[in-house]
């Protein structure tokens, strides 16, 4: 076995795109519709109502033909003024939340902390009681390192300054760890098609809060494409601005019922529970001596991903093509973490058995 499309089912653990159920794949063979007319605002009526409990919101849920990053760009274009930004940034993604900032012009302070530690809410609170940020970017659970930020007391500090937005990448959180948008008063959450929410990669959603959608309206050089103002009124019709990915649309019907089955609290359950299956059975290899570890600090781990560091002699890179030889994949690690680390991909629709089985395989090979 040595092609990731030739691994069995249950088999796929990359920390993203993630591995996709045959009826969901298979919903998207379905023939094409137009996108103006009854036939799509059906569609979108029900794609609404699944995301919105997802998300657990009331406002509508951006529909978005584009990858992840897109909607994280539509976040700064849309959610910033002329004032500063600060990027809180603990990995790959967080810096790439930044990078934008400063490639859409923004006078943009970077919060950097060493990758593997989340940021601390009462800091958070000194750096803004300054004043002058117009938003505030993080990722909620940073892939590329599996940590965690503490996302519910970031937006308690955030409640003391309503002129800054909470610009959320959660890219690897919705769907799999608790986000709830509305209670916390999230201004902008993101995610994409291809993490926790187990469908092939493409689509983003986001949701804007009233706020947001005010600053949106003053702000300047927004852009075109990903322009919250006309995806919202486009929305209100049950429509989108530009022509979507309906195949897509159609695997995302068949995968918002199959969660509403399953429910959105039993879904961030099961997430936990295989996180908590990861770290013991790290616990125990260590018991045997084994000197593998966990990346991220404790208590900041993230419940969809977690990026193992390796033991002596077994380089991430070797481990990652030993576990293809045996018919499954697993992440190699992310930017400079690439030969030091690997990262376990237990999100989306994976189970506690397949996790178990895998962890067996992969003990295997480190041993
Ligand atoms: C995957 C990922 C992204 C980027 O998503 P794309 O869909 O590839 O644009 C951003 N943030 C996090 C935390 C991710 O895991």
């Amino acid at each position: 076995m040595s092609s990731q499309a030739s691994v069995p089912s249950g088999h796929f653990f990359l920390p993203g795109p993630t591995e996709v159920r045959p009826e969901v794949s298979a919903a998207q063979t379905r023939q094409m519709i137009g996108h103006r007319g009854e036939a799509i605002r059906d569609l979108i009526a029900e794609i609404e109502g699944g995301l919105k409990r997802v998300f657990l919101t009331e406002r509508p849920v951006v529909i978005s033909t584009s990858s992840a990053t897109g909607l994280m760009e539509a976040g700064v274009r849309n959610g910033v003024g002329a004032g500063r930004v600060l990027s809180l940034v603990n990995g790959a993604f967080s810096e790439r939340f930044s990078r934008i900032s400063l490639d859409c012009g923004h006078e943009t302070d970077v919060w950097d902390v060493e990758w593997g530690l989340a940021h601390d809410s009462d800091e958070l609170a000194e750096r803004l009681a300054g004043g002058g940020y117009d938003a505030v970017t993080l990722s909620q659970s940073e892939t590329s390192t599996g940590a965690l930020q503490n996302l519910v007391a970031i937006a308690g500090v955030l409640s003391d300054h309503p002129e800054t937005m909470l610009l959320v990448d959660s890219v690897t959180g919705v769907g799999g760890v608790e986000v709830r948008t509305d209670e916390w008063a999230l201004d902008f959450v993101v995610t994409g098609s291809q993490k926790a929410l187990a469908l092939p990669p493409g689509l983003a959603f986001g949701v804007a809060s009233e706020a947001m959608m005010e600053r949106s309206r003053i702000a300047e050089r927004k852009g075109f494409y990903f322009d919250l103002i006309p995806l919202f009124e486009s929305l209100e019709k049950l429509e989108t601005p530009a022509t979507p990915a309906i195949s897509l649309m159609y695997a995302l019907q068949v995968q918002l019922s199959r969660m509403k089955q399953e429910g959105i609290e039993n879904r961030w359950a099961r997430h936990a529970d295989m996180q908590r299956r990861t770290i013991d059975w790290v616990d125990s290899l260590q018991d045997r001596g084994l000197d593998v570890g966990v990346f991220a600090a404790e208590g900041h781990r993230s419940p969809t991903v977690s990026c193992l560091t390796m033991p002596g002699g077994h380089g991430g890179l070797a481990v990652v093509a030993e576990m293809l030889e045996r018919g499954w994949v697993i992440g190699a690690g992310y930017g400079r973490l690439e030969d030091s680390t690997i990262r376990i991909g237990h999100m989306g629709d994976h189970t506690l058995d397949e996790l178990n089985d895998l962890l067996a395989v992969l003990g295997e090979v480190l041993t």
